[in-house]
Protein backbone atom coordinates (compact mmCIF):
# COMPACT_ATOMS: atom_id res chain seq x y z
CA UNK A 1 0.00 0.00 0.00
CA UNK A 2 1.48 3.53 -0.89
CA UNK A 3 1.15 6.39 0.74
CA UNK A 4 -0.27 9.02 -0.51
CA UNK A 5 2.28 11.76 -1.86
CA UNK A 6 4.84 9.05 -2.19
CA UNK A 7 6.26 9.36 -5.68
CA UNK A 8 4.95 6.62 -8.06
CA UNK A 9 7.87 4.25 -9.40
CA UNK A 10 7.68 5.77 -12.90
CA UNK A 11 8.35 8.80 -11.33
CA UNK A 12 11.24 8.06 -9.83
CA UNK A 13 12.53 6.57 -13.13
CA UNK A 14 11.86 9.91 -14.88
CA UNK A 15 13.75 11.92 -11.73
CA UNK A 16 16.55 9.97 -11.62
CA UNK A 17 16.87 9.93 -15.23
CA UNK A 18 16.72 14.03 -15.23
CA UNK A 19 19.10 13.77 -12.11
CA UNK A 20 21.09 11.96 -14.83
CA UNK A 21 21.08 14.33 -17.52
CA UNK A 22 22.49 17.02 -15.21
CA UNK A 23 26.10 17.74 -13.75
CA UNK A 24 28.17 20.56 -12.20
CA UNK A 25 30.16 21.55 -14.89
CA UNK A 26 30.47 20.01 -18.18
CA UNK A 27 34.13 20.94 -20.87
CA UNK A 28 32.33 20.96 -23.56
CA UNK A 29 33.74 20.15 -27.37
CA UNK A 30 37.90 19.07 -26.05
CA UNK A 31 39.75 16.96 -27.33
CA UNK A 32 39.62 14.16 -24.26
CA UNK A 33 43.29 12.76 -23.82
CA UNK A 34 42.65 10.19 -21.31
CA UNK A 35 45.87 9.58 -19.72
CA UNK A 36 45.97 6.37 -21.31
CA UNK A 37 48.20 6.87 -24.03
CA UNK A 38 45.00 6.40 -27.03
CA UNK A 39 44.61 8.87 -29.17
CA UNK A 40 41.96 11.92 -28.59
CA UNK A 41 38.57 11.96 -29.34
CA UNK A 42 36.18 15.00 -29.58
CA UNK A 43 33.83 15.05 -26.80
CA UNK A 44 32.38 16.27 -23.47
CA UNK A 45 33.51 15.68 -20.12
CA UNK A 46 30.79 16.19 -17.13
CA UNK A 47 31.57 16.19 -13.35
CA UNK A 48 29.23 16.31 -10.62
CA UNK A 49 30.86 16.94 -7.16
CA UNK A 50 34.24 15.47 -7.01
CA UNK A 51 34.12 13.34 -9.16
CA UNK A 52 33.43 12.38 -13.47
CA UNK A 53 30.13 11.28 -14.22
CA UNK A 54 30.20 10.86 -17.77
CA UNK A 55 32.45 11.32 -20.51
CA UNK A 56 31.70 11.08 -24.93
CA UNK A 57 28.52 13.02 -26.51
CA UNK A 58 26.69 14.38 -23.83
CA UNK A 59 24.16 16.83 -26.10
CA UNK A 60 21.00 16.17 -23.58
CA UNK A 61 23.53 16.87 -20.75
CA UNK A 62 23.10 20.10 -18.84
CA UNK A 63 26.08 21.82 -16.25
CA UNK A 64 25.52 23.84 -14.02
CA UNK A 65 28.81 25.60 -15.67
CA UNK A 66 29.75 24.91 -18.82
CA UNK A 67 33.52 25.47 -20.39
CA UNK A 68 33.36 25.87 -24.18
CA UNK A 69 36.99 23.78 -24.80
CA UNK A 70 37.13 24.20 -28.55
CA UNK A 71 40.44 23.57 -29.72
CA UNK A 72 41.77 22.45 -26.41
CA UNK A 73 42.63 19.51 -24.80
CA UNK A 74 41.29 18.18 -21.57
CA UNK A 75 43.24 15.55 -19.73
CA UNK A 76 43.51 13.78 -16.23
CA UNK A 77 45.60 16.61 -13.92
CA UNK A 78 49.38 15.68 -14.06
CA UNK A 79 50.89 13.86 -11.35
CA UNK A 80 54.25 14.48 -9.93
CA UNK A 81 55.98 11.87 -8.27
CA UNK A 82 59.20 13.50 -7.05
CA UNK A 83 58.83 17.33 -5.03
CA UNK A 84 60.08 18.04 -1.92
CA UNK A 85 56.95 20.34 -0.86
CA UNK A 86 56.14 18.26 2.77
CA UNK A 87 56.46 21.78 4.00
CA UNK A 88 55.46 24.31 1.42
CA UNK A 89 52.18 22.18 1.10
CA UNK A 90 51.83 24.40 4.54
CA UNK A 91 53.27 27.62 3.37
CA UNK A 92 52.58 28.10 0.33
CA UNK A 93 49.39 25.98 0.06
CA UNK A 94 48.14 27.84 -3.00
CA UNK A 95 50.92 25.54 -4.76
CA UNK A 96 50.65 28.02 -7.91
CA UNK A 97 54.30 26.69 -9.40
CA UNK A 98 52.67 23.29 -8.66
CA UNK A 99 49.16 23.72 -10.49
CA UNK A 100 49.90 26.32 -12.88
CA UNK A 101 51.48 23.42 -14.63
CA UNK A 102 48.45 21.08 -14.86
CA UNK A 103 50.04 18.90 -11.48
CA UNK A 104 46.84 18.11 -9.26
CA UNK A 105 49.20 15.28 -7.51
CA UNK A 106 52.63 15.76 -5.88
CA UNK A 107 54.56 12.88 -4.06
CA UNK A 108 56.52 14.39 -1.22
CA UNK A 109 59.37 12.90 1.07
CA UNK A 110 61.84 12.16 -1.74
CA UNK A 111 65.66 11.37 -1.73
CA UNK A 112 65.34 10.13 1.78
CA UNK A 113 64.09 13.24 3.53
CA UNK A 114 60.37 13.19 4.45
CA UNK A 115 59.55 15.62 7.20
CA UNK A 116 57.80 13.20 9.52
CA UNK A 117 58.25 11.35 11.29
CA UNK A 118 61.00 13.80 12.54
CA UNK A 119 61.58 13.61 16.32
CA UNK A 120 65.35 14.19 16.39
CA UNK A 121 66.64 17.97 17.77
CA UNK A 122 67.78 20.96 16.07
CA UNK A 123 70.03 21.93 14.06
CA UNK A 124 69.26 18.82 12.02
CA UNK A 125 71.92 18.12 9.43
CA UNK A 126 71.88 19.31 6.03
CA UNK A 127 70.43 18.54 3.26
CA UNK A 128 67.03 18.46 6.04
CA UNK A 129 67.74 21.81 7.40
CA UNK A 130 67.64 23.36 3.67
CA UNK A 131 64.79 21.27 2.72
CA UNK A 132 62.81 21.90 6.25
CA UNK A 133 64.20 25.31 7.66
CA UNK A 134 65.04 25.58 11.11
CA UNK A 135 61.55 26.78 12.74
CA UNK A 136 59.50 24.25 10.40
CA UNK A 137 56.63 22.77 12.58
CA UNK A 138 57.76 19.32 13.63
CA UNK A 139 55.76 16.01 13.43
CA UNK A 140 56.92 12.97 15.75
CA UNK A 141 54.38 11.00 14.03
CA UNK A 142 53.37 10.32 10.20
CA UNK A 143 49.49 10.79 11.44
CA UNK A 144 50.36 14.05 13.21
CA UNK A 145 51.31 14.97 9.88
CA UNK A 146 48.72 13.84 7.53
CA UNK A 147 46.22 14.87 10.35
CA UNK A 148 47.32 18.79 9.99
CA UNK A 149 47.24 17.91 6.16
CA UNK A 150 43.72 17.07 6.32
CA UNK A 151 43.16 19.73 8.29
CA UNK A 152 44.93 22.43 6.26
CA UNK A 153 44.49 20.95 2.97
CA UNK A 154 46.48 22.27 -0.16
CA UNK A 155 45.30 22.89 -3.44
CA UNK A 156 46.72 19.98 -4.58
CA UNK A 157 46.27 15.76 -3.47
CA UNK A 158 49.25 14.57 -1.53
CA UNK A 159 51.19 11.44 -1.11
CA UNK A 160 54.21 11.34 1.17
CA UNK A 161 56.92 8.55 1.12
CA UNK A 162 58.66 8.08 4.47
CA UNK A 163 62.49 9.08 4.16
CA UNK A 164 65.49 6.48 5.77
CA UNK A 165 67.35 9.36 5.96
CA UNK A 166 65.30 11.31 8.31
CA UNK A 167 64.71 8.07 10.14
CA UNK A 168 68.55 7.54 10.19
CA UNK A 169 68.96 11.16 11.76
CA UNK A 170 66.47 10.12 14.40
CA UNK A 171 68.01 7.02 15.64
CA UNK A 172 71.38 6.55 14.46
CA UNK A 173 73.80 8.13 16.78
CA UNK A 174 77.01 8.50 14.68
CA UNK A 175 75.58 9.06 11.09
CA UNK A 176 79.61 8.15 9.61
CA UNK A 177 78.46 4.61 10.34
CA UNK A 178 76.07 1.63 9.07
CA UNK A 179 73.22 1.67 11.70
CA UNK A 180 73.98 -1.10 13.98
CA UNK A 181 71.72 -3.88 14.68
CA UNK A 182 69.81 -1.52 17.41
CA UNK A 183 69.71 0.87 15.66
CA UNK A 184 68.34 -0.85 12.50
CA UNK A 185 65.65 -2.13 14.59
CA UNK A 186 64.49 1.35 15.33
CA UNK A 187 63.85 2.36 11.58
CA UNK A 188 62.48 -0.82 11.04
CA UNK A 189 59.83 0.05 13.47
CA UNK A 190 59.74 3.70 12.77
CA UNK A 191 59.53 3.01 9.07
CA UNK A 192 57.06 0.16 9.45
CA UNK A 193 53.98 2.53 12.05
CA UNK A 194 54.58 5.37 9.19
CA UNK A 195 53.78 3.07 5.97
CA UNK A 196 50.51 1.34 8.44
CA UNK A 197 49.62 5.61 9.12
CA UNK A 198 49.59 6.02 5.39
CA UNK A 199 53.25 6.92 3.82
CA UNK A 200 53.01 5.52 0.23
CA UNK A 201 56.32 4.20 0.05
CA UNK A 202 59.88 4.25 1.00
CA UNK A 203 62.48 6.63 -0.21
CA UNK A 204 66.49 6.85 0.32
CA UNK A 205 69.09 9.09 -0.39
CA UNK A 206 72.32 7.26 0.23
CA UNK A 207 73.91 10.23 -2.18
CA UNK A 208 73.58 12.48 1.11
CA UNK A 209 75.59 12.66 4.30
CA UNK A 210 73.55 11.51 6.41
CA UNK A 211 72.71 8.06 4.92
CA UNK A 212 75.70 7.77 2.51
CA UNK A 213 77.31 5.35 5.43
CA UNK A 214 74.51 3.06 5.63
CA UNK A 215 75.22 -0.55 3.87
CA UNK A 216 73.57 -1.96 0.72
CA UNK A 217 72.36 -4.77 4.08
CA UNK A 218 71.34 -1.28 5.81
CA UNK A 219 68.89 -0.16 2.51
CA UNK A 220 68.12 -3.64 1.86
CA UNK A 221 66.10 -4.36 5.70
CA UNK A 222 64.35 -1.17 5.40
CA UNK A 223 63.07 -2.18 1.12
CA UNK A 224 61.89 -5.39 3.25
CA UNK A 225 60.15 -3.33 5.37
CA UNK A 226 58.22 -1.53 2.65
CA UNK A 227 57.83 -4.97 0.48
CA UNK A 228 55.57 -6.44 3.62
CA UNK A 229 53.42 -3.22 2.64
CA UNK A 230 53.08 -3.95 -0.92
CA UNK A 231 55.24 -0.09 -1.12
CA UNK A 232 58.19 0.55 -3.23
CA UNK A 233 61.69 1.41 -2.54
CA UNK A 234 61.96 4.97 -4.41
CA UNK A 235 65.23 6.22 -4.84
CA UNK A 236 68.03 8.90 -5.38
CA UNK A 237 70.63 6.63 -5.84
CA UNK A 238 74.25 6.94 -3.88
CA UNK A 239 75.61 7.86 -6.93
CA UNK A 240 74.64 9.65 -10.33
CA UNK A 241 77.89 10.48 -12.01
CA UNK A 242 81.22 7.89 -12.48
CA UNK A 243 79.75 5.17 -10.72
CA UNK A 244 76.47 5.35 -11.75
CA UNK A 245 76.58 2.24 -12.93
CA UNK A 246 77.60 0.60 -9.91
CA UNK A 247 74.84 2.63 -7.84
CA UNK A 248 72.37 1.10 -9.89
CA UNK A 249 73.21 -2.33 -9.29
CA UNK A 250 73.18 -2.11 -6.09
CA UNK A 251 69.62 -0.35 -6.62
CA UNK A 252 68.57 -3.57 -8.52
CA UNK A 253 70.67 -5.84 -6.00
CA UNK A 254 68.29 -4.50 -2.76
CA UNK A 255 64.94 -4.86 -4.89
CA UNK A 256 66.41 -8.46 -5.92
CA UNK A 257 67.01 -9.17 -2.24
CA UNK A 258 64.02 -7.78 -0.26
CA UNK A 259 61.59 -8.38 -3.01
CA UNK A 260 60.53 -4.90 -2.67
CA UNK A 261 59.96 -2.98 -6.20
CA UNK A 262 62.36 -0.09 -6.78
CA UNK A 263 62.04 3.37 -8.43
CA UNK A 264 64.92 5.02 -9.73
CA UNK A 265 64.40 9.06 -8.80
CA UNK A 266 65.27 11.66 -11.46
CA UNK A 267 67.83 8.87 -13.58
CA UNK A 268 70.62 11.00 -14.61
CA UNK A 269 74.16 10.68 -16.13
CA UNK A 270 75.86 13.62 -14.41
CA UNK A 271 79.58 14.98 -15.80
CA UNK A 272 81.25 14.79 -19.30
CA UNK A 273 82.67 11.63 -18.30
CA UNK A 274 79.42 9.79 -18.42
CA UNK A 275 78.00 11.24 -21.51
CA UNK A 276 76.15 8.72 -23.15
CA UNK A 277 76.40 5.97 -20.37
CA UNK A 278 72.55 6.25 -20.27
CA UNK A 279 72.00 3.35 -23.15
CA UNK A 280 73.63 1.53 -20.95
CA UNK A 281 71.84 2.08 -18.01
CA UNK A 282 68.60 1.68 -19.50
CA UNK A 283 69.79 -1.43 -20.91
CA UNK A 284 70.54 -2.50 -17.59
CA UNK A 285 66.55 -1.17 -16.53
CA UNK A 286 65.58 -3.28 -19.45
CA UNK A 287 67.28 -6.74 -18.37
CA UNK A 288 66.11 -5.91 -15.13
CA UNK A 289 62.62 -5.50 -15.82
CA UNK A 290 62.44 -9.60 -17.01
CA UNK A 291 62.85 -10.49 -13.41
CA UNK A 292 61.87 -7.97 -10.94
CA UNK A 293 59.64 -4.20 -10.39
CA UNK A 294 62.12 -2.01 -11.69
CA UNK A 295 60.56 2.17 -12.63
CA UNK A 296 62.07 5.11 -12.76
CA UNK A 297 61.01 8.94 -13.06
CA UNK A 298 63.50 11.89 -14.75
CA UNK A 299 62.65 15.40 -15.43
CA UNK A 300 63.15 17.31 -18.81
CA UNK A 301 66.47 19.30 -18.06
CA UNK A 302 70.40 18.97 -18.99
CA UNK A 303 70.75 20.57 -15.35
CA UNK A 304 69.97 19.77 -11.92
CA UNK A 305 69.78 21.18 -8.61
CA UNK A 306 70.79 20.33 -5.42
CA UNK A 307 72.84 21.64 -2.31
CA UNK A 308 75.20 23.80 -3.44
CA UNK A 309 78.22 21.55 -1.38
CA UNK A 310 77.20 18.50 -2.87
CA UNK A 311 80.33 18.29 -4.82
CA UNK A 312 78.41 18.81 -8.03
CA UNK A 313 80.43 21.84 -9.48
CA UNK A 314 83.58 20.09 -10.35
CA UNK A 315 81.61 17.72 -12.60
CA UNK A 316 79.72 20.52 -14.11
CA UNK A 317 80.38 23.01 -16.77
CA UNK A 318 78.48 25.59 -15.30
CA UNK A 319 76.82 26.11 -11.72
CA UNK A 320 74.31 29.17 -11.13
CA UNK A 321 74.12 30.29 -7.28
CA UNK A 322 69.98 29.25 -6.76
CA UNK A 323 70.06 30.65 -3.19
CA UNK A 324 72.28 31.44 -0.56
CA UNK A 325 71.90 32.12 3.09
CA UNK A 326 74.41 34.77 3.90
CA UNK A 327 74.50 35.70 0.32
CA UNK A 328 71.05 35.97 -1.09
CA UNK A 329 72.30 39.46 -3.55
CA UNK A 330 73.95 36.12 -5.36
CA UNK A 331 70.94 33.90 -6.35
CA UNK A 332 70.98 33.57 -9.70
CA UNK A 333 74.41 34.49 -10.53
CA UNK A 334 77.05 32.63 -11.79
CA UNK A 335 79.24 30.57 -9.67
CA UNK A 336 82.33 31.82 -11.44
CA UNK A 337 81.58 34.81 -11.56
CA UNK A 338 81.23 35.74 -8.19
CA UNK A 339 84.34 33.16 -7.22
CA UNK A 340 86.43 35.45 -9.60
CA UNK A 341 85.11 38.99 -7.87
CA UNK A 342 85.87 37.61 -4.60
CA UNK A 343 89.60 36.29 -6.39
CA UNK A 344 88.97 32.89 -4.70
CA UNK A 345 88.38 29.09 -6.63
CA UNK A 346 85.12 27.57 -6.68
CA UNK A 347 85.59 25.33 -3.71
CA UNK A 348 86.50 28.34 -1.72
CA UNK A 349 83.22 30.25 -3.23
CA UNK A 350 81.31 27.21 -2.36
CA UNK A 351 81.86 27.69 1.42
CA UNK A 352 81.46 30.85 1.51
CA UNK A 353 78.03 30.69 0.26
CA UNK A 354 76.83 27.79 2.51
CA UNK A 355 74.68 27.17 3.29
CA UNK A 356 73.55 27.40 0.01
CA UNK A 357 71.38 25.53 -3.43
CA UNK A 358 72.58 25.25 -6.97
CA UNK A 359 71.64 24.41 -10.20
CA UNK A 360 74.44 22.80 -11.97
CA UNK A 361 74.94 22.46 -16.01
CA UNK A 362 75.97 18.29 -15.63
CA UNK A 363 73.99 16.34 -18.66
CA UNK A 364 74.13 15.73 -21.85
CA UNK A 365 70.88 16.37 -23.94
CA UNK A 366 71.35 13.19 -25.54
CA UNK A 367 71.34 11.44 -22.36
CA UNK A 368 68.26 13.66 -21.84
CA UNK A 369 66.33 12.74 -24.70
CA UNK A 370 67.30 8.95 -24.66
CA UNK A 371 65.78 8.58 -20.59
CA UNK A 372 62.82 10.78 -21.96
CA UNK A 373 62.06 8.72 -24.70
CA UNK A 374 62.58 5.11 -22.44
CA UNK A 375 59.14 3.79 -22.80
CA UNK A 376 58.95 3.42 -18.84
CA UNK A 377 60.33 7.09 -17.45
CA UNK A 378 57.62 8.80 -16.12
CA UNK A 379 57.69 12.76 -15.56
CA UNK A 380 58.77 14.37 -12.06
CA UNK A 381 60.05 17.91 -11.65
CA UNK A 382 62.10 17.36 -8.36
CA UNK A 383 61.25 20.99 -7.37
CA UNK A 384 60.67 22.94 -4.61
CA UNK A 385 57.87 25.68 -4.15
CA UNK A 386 59.12 28.85 -3.02
CA UNK A 387 62.42 30.80 -3.44
CA UNK A 388 63.65 33.50 -5.65
CA UNK A 389 65.88 32.06 -8.25
CA UNK A 390 64.96 28.14 -8.32
CA UNK A 391 66.01 25.73 -10.89
CA UNK A 392 63.38 26.60 -13.60
CA UNK A 393 62.05 22.88 -13.10
CA UNK A 394 59.86 24.44 -10.61
CA UNK A 395 57.31 26.48 -12.12
CA UNK A 396 58.56 24.67 -16.27
CA UNK A 397 58.78 21.09 -16.25
CA UNK A 398 55.51 19.59 -17.42
CA UNK A 399 54.28 22.04 -20.48
CA UNK A 400 57.99 21.85 -21.37
CA UNK A 401 57.51 17.54 -21.74
CA UNK A 402 54.28 18.45 -23.91
CA UNK A 403 55.68 21.80 -25.86
CA UNK A 404 59.30 21.22 -25.89
CA UNK A 405 59.98 17.74 -26.14
CA UNK A 406 56.70 16.03 -27.32
CA UNK A 407 55.43 18.95 -29.70
CA UNK A 408 58.14 20.31 -30.94
CA UNK A 409 61.26 17.36 -30.97
CA UNK A 410 58.57 15.20 -31.36
CA UNK A 411 60.47 12.29 -29.19
CA UNK A 412 56.47 11.04 -28.98
CA UNK A 413 52.88 12.12 -28.93
CA UNK A 414 51.23 14.43 -26.71
CA UNK A 415 49.05 11.66 -26.02
CA UNK A 416 52.16 9.48 -24.68
CA UNK A 417 53.48 12.59 -23.02
CA UNK A 418 50.02 12.64 -20.82
CA UNK A 419 50.45 9.19 -19.93
CA UNK A 420 53.68 9.45 -18.77
CA UNK A 421 52.98 12.17 -16.91
CA UNK A 422 49.16 10.18 -15.48
CA UNK A 423 48.49 6.55 -15.62
CA UNK A 424 52.27 5.25 -15.42
CA UNK A 425 52.72 7.23 -12.90
CA UNK A 426 49.24 6.50 -10.58
CA UNK A 427 49.62 3.02 -11.15
CA UNK A 428 53.08 2.58 -10.00
CA UNK A 429 52.33 4.63 -6.88
CA UNK A 430 48.87 2.99 -6.31
CA UNK A 431 47.08 6.12 -6.16
CA UNK A 432 43.58 4.77 -6.31
CA UNK A 433 41.07 6.14 -9.28
CA UNK A 434 43.43 9.10 -10.46
CA UNK A 435 45.63 9.60 -13.34
CA UNK A 436 43.06 8.62 -16.19
CA UNK A 437 39.85 10.16 -17.81
CA UNK A 438 37.05 7.75 -16.68
CA UNK A 439 33.80 7.85 -15.28
CA UNK A 440 33.95 7.21 -11.32
CA UNK A 441 37.28 8.29 -11.19
CA UNK A 442 37.83 12.05 -9.12
CA UNK A 443 37.82 14.82 -11.24
CA UNK A 444 41.45 16.07 -11.58
CA UNK A 445 41.26 17.56 -14.63
CA UNK A 446 43.80 20.08 -16.52
CA UNK A 447 42.25 22.02 -19.79
CA UNK A 448 45.36 22.74 -22.20
CA UNK A 449 45.89 24.08 -25.50
CA UNK A 450 47.99 21.57 -27.68
CA UNK A 451 49.06 24.28 -29.98
CA UNK A 452 50.52 26.54 -27.39
CA UNK A 453 51.52 24.73 -24.12
CA UNK A 454 55.43 25.63 -23.38
CA UNK A 455 57.52 26.62 -20.60
CA UNK A 456 57.76 30.40 -19.48
CA UNK A 457 60.46 30.12 -17.18
CA UNK A 458 64.33 30.38 -17.95
CA UNK A 459 67.39 29.95 -15.91
CA UNK A 460 67.55 33.39 -16.08
CA UNK A 461 63.82 34.36 -15.07
CA UNK A 462 62.48 30.61 -13.17
CA UNK A 463 59.39 32.59 -11.79
CA UNK A 464 57.35 32.30 -14.61
CA UNK A 465 53.61 30.29 -15.21
CA UNK A 466 53.81 28.26 -18.18
CA UNK A 467 51.66 29.18 -21.31
CA UNK A 468 48.63 27.12 -22.15
CA UNK A 469 47.42 26.07 -19.02
CA UNK A 470 43.61 27.04 -19.53
CA UNK A 471 42.35 25.40 -16.28
CA UNK A 472 43.06 22.81 -13.81
CA UNK A 473 40.44 21.58 -11.52
CA UNK A 474 41.22 18.83 -8.33
CA UNK A 475 38.84 16.94 -7.04
CA UNK A 476 36.24 18.66 -9.06
CA UNK A 477 37.20 22.54 -7.89
CA UNK A 478 39.20 24.96 -9.91
CA UNK A 479 42.54 25.76 -8.55
CA UNK A 480 44.07 27.61 -11.68
CA UNK A 481 41.98 29.49 -13.54
CA UNK A 482 42.84 33.09 -16.01
CA UNK A 483 46.59 32.44 -15.15
CA UNK A 484 46.18 32.98 -11.47
CA UNK A 485 45.14 30.50 -8.53
CA UNK A 486 41.44 30.44 -7.19
CA UNK A 487 42.55 30.00 -3.46
CA UNK A 488 40.69 27.09 -3.51
CA UNK A 489 42.24 24.05 -1.50
CA UNK A 490 40.85 20.89 -2.54
CA UNK A 491 43.11 18.53 -2.15
CA UNK A 492 43.14 15.03 -0.22
CA UNK A 493 45.83 13.53 1.54
CA UNK A 494 46.55 10.20 -0.12
CA UNK A 495 46.81 7.37 -0.83
ZN1 LIG B 1 67.12 13.63 -5.30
Amino acid sequence: MRRSGEPEPADLDRCREEEELKADIIFRNAEIIDGTGGPRRKGDVAVTGDRITAIGDLPEMAGGREEDCSGLAVAPGFIDPHVHNDLAVFTHPDMASVVSQGVTTIINGNCGFSLAPLTAPDPVPQPLRMLFGLNAPRFSSFRAYSDRLRAEPPAVNAGCLIGHGTLRVNEVADLERAADARELRAMSRALDEALDQGGIGLSTGPFYAPARASSTDELTQMARVAQRHGKLYVTHMRDEGDRVVEALEETLEIGRVSCCGVHISHHKCAGVSNFGVSAHTLGMIDAARMTQDVGLDTTPWTASSTILNSGRHRQAQRVIVAESEPFPEHAGRDLAEVAAEWGVDLDEAVERLLPATGIFFIMDEQDVQRILRYEHTMICSDGIAGGTHPHPRVWGTFPRVLGHYARDVRLFSIEEGVRRMTSLTADRFGLKERGRLRAGHFADIVVFNPATIRERATYDAPVQAAEGIASVYVNGTAVWKDGEVTGSRPGHVLP
